[in-house]
């Protein structure tokens, strides 16, 4: 049987503590007893655990063995700030594809008020995205960066392959740089860097800029997709590739 997992809030090398809402799910939905076992995943290591204690709404496994992790996706999703619902769906499906990282900017056809509001739901996203990581048993939790502006990120050295999705770019799919960029790692897994646009797309200064910056510009077919669809197509490209 699979067992569930949780991710630890507290851990030491013995033991891992659930608290908050995890905590609450196990005693009250659950009905959580002392020798019930799980998966518990305690600093980006997955453990077979047992039920330990139970108490001040708390839950404390002692942690029997370590299990294989599967590592992250080794790609960054740098996505320009859009229409917070649509975003939130994609960070939520980004994270199940397994995506390492996300990093929201700040584009020049990011709406001002979402601009100006999205440091503040920087803290919702980290939720959504652990809710998300628990839930496809990941053994880690993406990291989502505090937004930036856009020329910060897109200036930014990096020592990964860097991708910008471009609905206007007709030769270049994202499966021809795949190919360019795995030919080039040869052994060694590449990291990524995946540049997705609001929902008003890039302004050419943009365009420009990921140009000038070694940015690859691709296409993903001819038709236009929503952010968050282009998010999600472009990591199962990926995927298929890295893993
Ligand atoms: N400028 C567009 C328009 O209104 O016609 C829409 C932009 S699209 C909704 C949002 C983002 O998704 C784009 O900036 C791009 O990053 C990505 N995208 C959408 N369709 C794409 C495609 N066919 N190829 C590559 N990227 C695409």
């Amino acid at each position: 049987m699979t067992r569930r997992r949780w991710i630890a809030e507290h851990w030491d090398e013995a033991t891992a503590t659930l608290v908050g809402t995890q905590a609450e799910h196990m005693i009250r939905v659950l009905r959580a007893q002392r020798g019930i076992e799980a998966d518990v995943v305690a600093g980006g290591r997955v453990f077979h655990a047992e039920v330990a204690a139970i108490e001040n709404g708390e839950v404390r496994f002692n942690l029997l063995a370590e299990l294989e992790a599967d590592p992250a996706l080794p790609v960054t999703l740098a996505m320009a700030v859009y229409k917070f619902d649509h975003m939130e769906w994609a960070i939520e499906k980004a994270t199940e594809l397994g995506v390492a990282a996300i990093a929201p900017m700040i584009a020049w056809r990011t709406e001002k008020h979402l601009a100006q509001a999205a440091e503040k739901r920087a803290e919702r996203w980290r939720r959504i995205a652990k809710e998300a990581s628990q839930q496809a048993r990941r053994a880690d939790i993406p990291v989502i960066r505090n937004p930036v502006p856009l020329a910060t990120l897109v200036r930014t050295a990096s020592s990964a392959a860097r991708i910008v999705l471009a609905e206007q770019e007709r030769s270049t799919t994202l499966r021809h740089a795949m190919d360019a960029i795995l030919a080039s790692t040869g052994d060694e897994m590449p990291s990524l860097e995946i540049a997705i646009g609001p929902e008003g797309g890039w302004a050419p200064a943009e365009e420009a800029m990921f140009d000038a910056n070694g940015w690859h510009a691709v296409s993903l077919g001819p038709r236009i997709l929503r952010a968050e669809t282009a998010a999600i197509s472009a990591l199962a490209v990926v995927a298929s590739y890295l893993e």
